[in-house]
């Protein structure tokens, strides 16, 4: 049957959180974001464990996490882990490569504070070091994006938030980023892009905090000939100091909540009221 011609495509919408640990009040709010947005719109929500970060990542996690979405009254389906997708990461690293739009990048932590990299948005802005130097095939190198080269081959680009609306893509306040780990075939860039158009999703959601990631995504999308979704980064839910809330600043888990015998469609019900900024 053919849709209407001002109806938009039903969205797809994703949850995909890492398990480094349980999930917290802030998780919640993005898995019911982009459970409702997919259910607004006649559309698909997925769930996707981002589970290649080595040794933080406990599988173990991955069915708290499938009882703290059900408990919140999510419904859900399930796409497959970023681990079992490893060789597609690698296949498209080495196609970059092949256009030299990557670089090895040896430099630890420290070598990059003592080269005076400057603070950007996300961490230090890599200052350039292993670009103009021949690699030292005898350490573990990353291979970095040269932004300069990605953005003079892909010309202006832009991307659209449903809440901050277009963006034009200015890589430069996060430099050369990492897309091949030393340890991993892929960074979280890397991974995120390509799980992401495999999924088919055309409405990457998820908090504020990763705003700035999506100029690199956009940037990856065109340099792979992926399709372009649209992007909603919401809100972060604040504590009563205005503080953002992070598990490490002892929020409660949601897996505590609810084997305590917390309500969780109650609790979900509080969220979406406080992202429409009514409650409390
Ligand atoms: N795995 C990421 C996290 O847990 C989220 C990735 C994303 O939504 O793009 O922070
Ligand atoms: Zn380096």
């Amino acid at each position: 049957m053919a849709q209407a011609m001002d109806r938009p495509a039903p969205p797809v919408t994703r949850f995909a959180p890492s398990p480094n640990g349980q999930l917290h009040l802030g998780h919640a709010l993005s898995a019911i974001v982009a459970h409702d947005l997919a259910r607004q719109g006649g559309g698909r929500f997925l769930f996707r464990i981002e589970d290649i970060d080595g040794p933080r990542s406990r599988p173990e996690l991955a069915d708290a996490f499938r009882r703290d979405l059900a408990w919140l009254g999510l419904e859900w389906e399930e796409v497959p882990a970023q681990s079992t997708r490893l060789a597609s990461y690698a296949a498209a690293a080495e196609a970059l490569k092949a256009r030299g739009l990557l670089y090895p990048c040896t430099c630890t932590r420290s070598e990059i504070e003592a080269a005076g990299a400057r603070p950007g948005l996300e961490g230090l802005i890599y200052p350039g070091t292993c670009k103009h130097r021949p690699p030292d095939p005898s350490r573990p190198a990353a291979w970095r994006l040269d932004a300069a080269k990605a953005l003079a081959e892909t010309g202006p680009l832009v991307w659209e938030d449903a809440l901050a609306g277009p963006q034009a893509v200015d890589l430069s306040g996060l430099g050369d980023v990492v897309l091949v780990r030393k340890d991993l075939p892929a960074s979280y860039h890397l991974a995120v892009t390509l799980d992401d158009a495999a999924d088919g999703v055309t409405l990457v959601t998820r908090g504020a905090d990763l705003f700035t990631a999506s100029h690199v995504h956009r940037t990856l999308q065109a340099l792979l000939g992926l399709p372009v979704p649209r992007w909603h980064h919401h809100r972060l839910l604040t504590g009563p100091d205005g503080e953002k809330l992070a598990k490490r600043r002892g929020s409660p888990a949601l897996a505590q909540r609810r084997e305590g015998g917390e309500d969780g469609r109650m609790l979900a019900a509080q969220l979406r009221l406080q992202q429409l900024g009514i409650g409390t």
